[in-house]
């Protein structure tokens, strides 16, 4: 890029460097990219070549150059810190169990966790989607297992000693983990407050202790709760802060967490409503981190903040148009008013007709089954999309992309101790 630019600045006196053009960075905090579907694996099937590498293409292209790949389970940890070493310095993991993958604490659950971690099994499962899913709450009633516990606890303190033993630390947080009450029907709540405070032992017995990956959903005040029982009051014993990811609480929430030191991951979850808007709106800058949450929560254009986008390219398209007119303008000095006039009427012709507000794909999106190199699944959130979630939060805020990119670029910097 830098070559091909001072090329053509030495070669073409006429080429004007854009000197003040900002490249926006960003760093995905939350990309499920352990998930089998990155490998063309849907439920178990395959649907299309592995395009991994495809993918992790396309966000460091828009500008993603950092990835945190969330562990979840002990498998997709596992996947993220493998993902982690093979692509360093872009990729960087997380190790922790999400409160719907914690029914393997539990006494009925059919098989001992470390069987899922088979290579054999390795695309079997996917990761737990953040979206809130409510249906058929699982009755409270199956305990947790006392020895099933002790071993879950000792297998991750192991992991992630033998992850931090590695001489670049690509291992950079504790989680993803946390409660999520919207989606009971994966763990019962009994066995997730045990996940979560059991998790939140050991973190804090770690030494030094990591960064918290946290999830919470529709769960503030028990999650609050047990984060100050291990912890303390303030968090004072939290030693290298945390983010709760994906957010859609309240405001009052979001105050709360920010009060306690803790930082707020937004992803396309949290436009869905003008209320979920407006509590992004509330967030401090210094506090802001962005995600994709990817496979899960892309932004869709039946969420309040889609619009923010349309509004996004309207300005890009006017500001284009000033730029048009005074070449055409420079033209008809030129003496060619036939020609504009011929483009005034084509523009005229095309306001006339009425368009669905869309906004333009960066890349070509396929359906699965029609798979292409280079193009973006359908229904297949990945982390170039990020660009889509600072340009939404700076239109909320009313802020520069700028401003956003830089916030949460140095907020996770500092966080997760990530080079820049
Ligand atoms: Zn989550």
């Amino acid at each position: 890029m830098t070559d091909s630019k001072s090329r053509l600045i030495d070669g073409a006196s006429t080429v004007a460097p854009p000197l003040t053009t900002y490249t926006p960075r960003y760093i995905d905090i939350g990309i499920n990219l352990a998930d089998p579907i990155f490998r063309g694996r849907y439920h178990g099937k395959s649907r299309h070549p592995d395009d991994l590498k495809g993918v992790v293409g396309r966000a460091v292209d828009v500008g993603c150059t950092k990835l945190i790949v969330t562990g979840s389970s002990f498998k997709s940890s596992r996947d993220a810190l493998k993902l982690a070493r093979e692509f360093p310095g872009t990729v960087f993991s997380t190790a922790g169990i999400h409160p719907c993958s914690s029914s393997i604490f539990s006494a009925s659950h059919h098989k001992h966790h470390d069987e899922s971690q088979s290579e054999g099994e390795e695309e079997s499962e996917h990761t737990p989607a953040c979206d809130p899913d409510p249906s058929r709450p699982m009755p409270d009633g199956d305990g947790v297992d006392p020895a099933r516990n002790d071993k879950i606890i000792a297998d991750l303190a192991d992991f992630i000693a033998r992850a931090r033993g590695s001489s670049s630390p690509e291992l950079v947080a504790f989680g993803e983990f946390g409660l999520d009450y919207d989606r009971l029907h994966y763990c019962s709540k009994e066995v997730q407050l045990h996940s979560f405070s059991a998790q939140l032992a050991l973190a804090a017995s770690l030494s030094p202790q990591l960064p918290l990956f946290l999830h919470s959903r529709a769960a503030h005040e028990d999650f609050v709760r047990l984060l100050k029982e291990a912890f303390g009051p303030r968090l004072e014993r939290l030693e290298r802060g945390g983010v709760v990811h994906s957010f859609t609480g309240t405001v009052d929430e979001m105050r709360e967490l920010m009060d306690l030191g803790l930082y707020i991951g937004v992803n396309g979850c949290s436009f869905k409503t003008a209320e979920n808007c407006e509590v992004v709106r509330k967030i401090e800058m210094s506090r802001l981190m962005l995600e994709t949450d990817g496979p899960w929560c892309e932004v869709r254009p039946s969420h309040e903040g889609w619009k923010y986008l349309v509004e996004w390219e309207a300005k890009a398209k006017a500001k284009a148009a000033v730029t048009s007119a005074a070449a055409a303008m420079a033209e008809e000095r030129a003496g060619e008013p036939e020609k504009k006039k011929k483009q005034q009427q084509q523009q005229q012709g095309k306001n006339n007709q009425k368009k669905e507000p869309e906004v333009p794909e960066r890349y070509k999106t396929v359906k699965k089954e029609k798979w292409e190199e280079g193009a973006m699944i359908k229904g297949r959130n990945e982390p170039c999309t990020i660009e889509r979630i600072a340009k939404i939060v700076a239109g909320i805020k009313g802020v520069s992309l700028e401003e956003v990119c830089e916030a949460a670029w140095a907020n996770t910097v500092k966080v997760f101790g990530i080079e820049s």
